[in-house]
Formats: C-alpha cells, structure tokens, sequence
C-alpha cells in the first residue's frame, strides 16, 4: 500500500542560480592568452621589422591587451554636428586596435585614432595607424600617398587570427557542463548574466552552446543589452526574472567581487557565491582525478544531482570574509567563497 505524507513539501530557500560567464563557468581569460599569443606570432611572421623594433612579441601582447582593457567596444563615439553617433563594428574596432599595436605611434603626442567616416570597414583606420607609427613618414607611403595594400590585410588577418582562436575554444569544460545538468535534474532554474557588448559576448554564448545548455536563449541575460551592466542592481532583477523568480530567490555566483559579489548584495540576492578560479578545459589527471573524487566523496557527493550530504560538506565554503577586488576600490563580502564553481553543491546544501 501506497504511503501519502500529508506534510507538505520542504520549501527551497535557494530556487534559482544565475551565474557570471567569463572566468567562472568558461576559462576566458586562459583561452585568450592562446588566441592573443597566435594573433602575436601571425604578426611576427608577416612584418618581423615592425614587431621586432616595438619591442617583440611579448611588448605587442601587452600593448594589445592595454589597448583592449582602456577602449573596450563599443568606443566612446563622439556626435557629429547635426548627426547620429558612427555605427562601429566590433571586427572595424578591434582590428585597429591590433594596428595600433604592431605599429604603434613613435610620438606619445600623436592622439588616438578618429574613427574612419564608414566604419564598417576597418581600411582607412588601419592605414592612418601605420602612418601614425611612422610620424607620417613619407616612407610607408606609396607614390599615390596610399599605405601598401598589403600591411592593411595583414592586420586583419591578425585579428582574425586572434578572434577565431578565441571563439574556437571557448567552451565549458565538460565538469562544469556535468554540474549544469545535475543542478538543472535537481530542480534549480538557472540563468547566465554576463557583462559586456552583445556583439562580444553573444558570439562566446553560441561558440559554447550556452542555450542548449540552459535549456533557453531567453535565460541568457547581456548586461550590454541593459541601460547599465554589473554591478547594478537592475541586471539581477532582470536575470532572475529570466530564470522565473524574484532576485531574493536567486543567488549569484561569480568570479569578480565588484561585478558579480557587490551588484548581487545590492540587487539583494539571497546570496552571493565568489568563486576563486575557473575549472581548466584540459582534462584533469588520472592522479588529480582520483583526488577530486575522493574530495567531493568526502564532502558528501556532488554527483548524480544529489542534495544529500551531511557537515562535511562546509569544509570547501570558506566563511564569509571581505575581500578587496583588484578591480574597484570597493570592499565586497560574499556570503560564501569557494574555489571553483564545481564546489557550488557544498553551498547549496548549506542553503537548503
Ligand atoms: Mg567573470
């Protein structure tokens, strides 16, 4: 004979889980060093006189990746008189920002590069940046006051190079894509919300097949989308309502104290999970393999969807500390800390 329990059902503190993207479920920044480090060696092979008299390839990496860092797409586009701002491509923008790093300008006086009348076409930028490296030397000069054709497509292929390699590994390594499935058989719903321009981040959601993962487009939140990204409040709330709950029902796990810690505590998350590092994309050793095992044993399973565990479970969520991020001046504190986002069922249990 059948059983009924009468009691009702035991109520999930913890309904939904929004998660940050880049350096938390996907190893971004290990991927990009690959790629940048391709991008720089294709530079060096087609014009070593340029590379090698700015310093080499490590000093084009890291005038790249400043560049990068200071003019993140969209740039800072100023109104014309009368008009609308110049629609720039991500692919226009960021491959002058690989010309300015291979032929970076000689004189520190030499200001930044207007942006071409078309932008669609990264051409006119790229040939005004090769002047600029020269002082408009006459010498990168053709009889018709043109820059050889040649140095144009070559920074192109640069950052075809680069953005191909970028987009060709960028995918979750199979743990964590493991971990998404078993919190979504447990019952969890679950959200990504990541910062940045659509046009750069929604090429990294489809090279990962994040909608098949999470099961929907629609819960896929680009904070570039929105009137302002993490760490303000209003991305939470639109996060969660794309996982189909209240923000204080959701809790927010993310690599960057500032962004994802600090704008999760003032959207007011039911609690904020700072993860530490990103699970690698190379399989682990059999030796570290059996390691892991034993650890996630120990702290009461993880596996199979499973919510079980016992006090065991704590020893990997570290008590709620601040933290300073390298990022901001701001002081964030998480309610839990952990090392990477596979220790995530530690903190679920203690929520539960
Ligand atoms: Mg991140």
């Amino acid at each position: 004979m059948a059983v009924v329990s009468t009691l009702p059902p035991i109520e999930r503190r913890c309904k939904a889980i929004i998660f940050d993207l880049d350096d938390t479920l996907v190893p971004t920044s290990a991927i990009d060093k690959g790629a940048v480090a391709a991008a720089a060696s294709l530079a060096a092979s087609l014009d070593p006189t340029a590379v090698a008299s700015a310093g080499g390839e490590e000093e084009l990496i890291e005038r790249f990746r400043a560049l990068l860092k200071a003019e993140p797409f969209p740039p800072a586009v100023e109104d014309g008189p009368g008009g609308s701002a110049t629609p720039v491509s991500v692919a226009c923008w960021r491959t002058t920002l690989w010309a300015r790093s291979i032929w970076p300008a000689t004189s520190p006086s030499t200001a930044p590069p207007a942006l071409p009348p078309s932008a669609s076409d990264p051409t006119a930028e790229v040939v005004r940046c090769i002047l600029l490296a020269n002082g408009g030397a006459e010498g990168e000069r053709g009889g018709d006051g043109t820059v050889a054709e040649d140095k144009v497509a070559w920074a192109k292929r640069v950052h075809d190079t680069w953005c191909e390699g970028r987009l060709s590994s960028f995918r979750f390594p199979a743990p964590v894509a493991g971990l998404v499935r078993e919190l979504r058989g447990a019952g969890y719903a679950l959200a990504v919300l990541t910062n940045g321009h659509s046009d750069v981040q929604r090429p990294k959601l489809a090279a990962c097949g994040a909608a098949d993962l999470f099961e929907s487009q629609d819960r896929l939140v680009v904070a570039g989308d929105f009137p302002a990204m993490k760490p303000d409040p209003g991305v939470f709330l639109a996060a969660a309502a794309a996982a189909g709950v209240g923000v204080g029902d959701a809790i927010m796990v993310g690599d960057s104290l500032r962004c994802d810690v600090g704008g999760g505590n003032a959207a007011g998350c039911l609690a904020t999970v700072w993860v530490k590092s990103c699970p690698s994309l190379a399989p682990p050793e059999p030796e570290q393999q059996q390691q892991q095992q034993q650890q996630q044993q120990q702290q009461g399973g993880g596996g199979g969807g499973g919510e079980g565990g016992g006090a065991a479970a704590a020893a990997a969520v570290a008590p709620a500390t601040s933290f300073w991020d390298g990022a901001g001046d701001d002081q964030q504190t998480p309610t839990y800390s952990i090392d990477s986002v596979l220790d995530l069922w530690s903190v679920l249990r203690q929520l539960a």
